[in-house]
């Protein structure tokens, strides 16, 4: 059953604002550093004697039992409620999306944090009976469990129909002990997995990518169609780990053929990696030549899905420090930050520099489609995130360690398929094929680097890479993967790369998403991952397994 807590916001008034701005609850104790390691409330209590050399012994043990509980006693999946300091008469409601994340670089008061995905920010105190919430508790208590019967379900109800609907009724929530089922389907040289999760009785589905770049997307499209036994509105979420077409495609031709049966989701969430602040041209660059590439633009994903659902599609890019939920199951976003370190920025920036000399280039001999394109990218069209959804995350990553990579091309880091891409049917003079084709691929190179990474927020469970490079993989073993072994992988960029030595990852199941085209490839990814030949390539067949 999902549990519930009460967590109130450190000083100035406006912090619980920024929280619900980044998504996140904290716990503050500025002082007391990293507890991730802590396996019980003993060595917490250690960590804050530490901190808090001249405090007496009851108050350190009243602390270390708040940050306990932050730590290690909320799940994702339980819902929190957040006093508001400026409009006191209300509060807001979420539901935990993440595990414990100390951020170092976050200002002090904003480092142990936990992802919340907010459901409403103006639940009336009033609607909450006496049982379930103590306004009064006193100020040092800022982690606080509410012990009332049927907590979770009351603070749902309060969140969504902002009624309390009280203690009576017991209903028993099995979704913590049920098992997700996760299928890793064959899409040939594509990716496209689905996370099926027990909750409240029911199943929530979860689809992480659908496309091929060696099958059509149509055929894509009908094998997760087989997978879900033709019922594609059981879809809950839809999550892009980048918009490259073998990622994506499948999705497209979904929504086509539900409009052609007039079918419909009744709701949906589509997730994807938030554009980098850093250079806000180079999404529409993207576009503009991924529109005379492929002849279409992916953000106009959101438009056809918005077509074929029935309730409010919401859409949410994500960043690091940002969790989402699938049924009661919480996923941590480890990549990309809002702010990108220096060496992606470059490759980015440089990505858009070449961009702008081709359309330039292209422009004075009388061609203007890049121009023409970019242009009319830039004006949008496709479903904006709602406001509420957007997130901000403004501190410095100045703590974090950047490597010099120098030159943003290395070896592993190259485009497969790229040299596939026959430019002469593009209508683009002869002699500017070869910048065309560069153009191309470091706008794909800098593209695959800014997929999500994310993992399940319960250790050891899942992992999954998108087409993240090495700068990726390395900035992520120097600053947070430890050597963990989890149950299920999904290979960084379809297995077909070499992982970098500094990533010590293990898994009973590590699946590169590789096929026909790729698979003489993903013997790059073999002779890397240490992992005792438990990894297997997508041209196995499907693989399903239980978490
Ligand atoms: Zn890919
Ligand atoms: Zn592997």
């Amino acid at each position: 059953m999902a549990g519930a807590w009460m967590v109130r916001m450190p000083d100035p008034p406006g912090a619980d604002e920024e929280a619900l701005r980044q998504g996140i609850i904290v716990a503050q104790w500025p002082n007391v550093e990293d507890i991730s390691c802590c396996r019980n409330q003993v060595e917490v209590r250690e960590c804050v004697a530490a901190a808090y050399p001249t405090k007496a012994i009851k108050g350190l043990g009243n602390y270390a039992g708040q940050l306990w509980r932050f730590l290690a006693q909320m799940n994702p999946g339980d819902y929190v409620a957040m006093p508001l300091r400026r409009r006191p008469k209300y509060m807001a409601v979420g539901r935990i999306a993440g595990r414990y994340r100390y951020r170092p670089e976050a200002p002090p008061g904003w480092r142990h944090t936990r992802a919340v995905e907010w459901i409403s920010t103006s639940v009336p105190r009033a609607a909450a009976k006496a049982d379930l919430i103590n306004h009064h508790l006193p100020p040092t208590m800022k982690v606080a469990h509410l012990h009332a019967d049927r907590n979770g379900q009351r603070l749902a109800a309060l969140a969504r129909q902002k009624r309390d609907p009280g203690p009576a009724l017991t209903t028993e929530d099995s979704s913590s002990r049920a098992r997700d089922r996760v299928s890793v389907l064959d899409v040939g040289d594509g990716a496209c997995s689905i996370i099926r999760t027990s909750h409240g009785g029911g199943e929530s589905v979860t689809v992480v990518d659908c496309g091929s770049d060696n099958l059509p997307a149509d055929e894509a499209c009908e094998r997760l169609l087989n997978a879900l036994d033709g019922r594609p509105e059981v879809i809950n979420t839809i999550v892009v780990t980048h918009f490259d077409a073998d990622h994506y495609r499948g999705f497209v031709r979904l929504a086509e053929r539900m409009r052609a049966r007039g079918q419909q989701f009744d709701s949906l969430r589509l997730l994807s990696p938030r554009p980098p602040d850093v250079e806000p041209q180079f999404t529409a660059a993207y576009l503009a030549v991924e529109r005379i590439v492929t002849g279409f633009r992916s953000l106009d994903l959101s438009v056809e899905l918005e077509q074929v659902t029935n309730g409010p599609l919401r859409y949410t890019p994500l960043a690091r420090g940002n969790g989402f939920l699938a049924g009661a199951r919480g996923y941590d976003v480890l990549w990309p930050p809002a702010v990108l370190p220096p060496h992606v920025t470059r490759q980015v920036q440089n990505a858009v520099i070449r961009f702008e000399k081709l359309a330039d280039e292209l422009a004075a001999r009388g061609n203007s489609s890049l121009r023409d394109n970019f242009e009319a990218a830039r004006k949008g069209g496709w479903l904006q995130p709602r406001q509420d959804e957007l997130q901000t995350w403004t501190m410095s990553h100045a703590r974090f360690i950047d490597e010099n990579l120098g030159e943003d091309i290395c070896e592993e880091d190259d485009i497969d398929g790229g040299s596939a891409l026959d430019i002469t049917r593009l209508n683009v003079p002869n002699d500017l094929h070869e910048t065309f084709r560069e153009v191309w691929n470091a706008m794909r190179r800098a593209n695959n680097n800014m997929s999500l990474v994310f993992e399940d927020a319960e250790p050891g469970r899942l992992i999954a890479f998108g087409d993240a490079g090495s700068p990726v993989l390395r900035w992520l073993a120097n600053n947070d993967l430890a050597p963990v072994h989890y149950a299920l992988m999904l290979a960084p960029h379809h297995g077909t790369h070499s992982l970098p030595p500094a990533l010590q990852l293990t898994a009973d199941l590590c699946v590169g998403q590789n096929g026909s085209k790729r698979a003489h490839l993903w013997s790059r990814h073999r002779s890397t991952h240490d992992n005792h030949g438990r990894c297997v390539s997508s041209t196995s067949g499907t693989h399903h397994l239980l978490l």
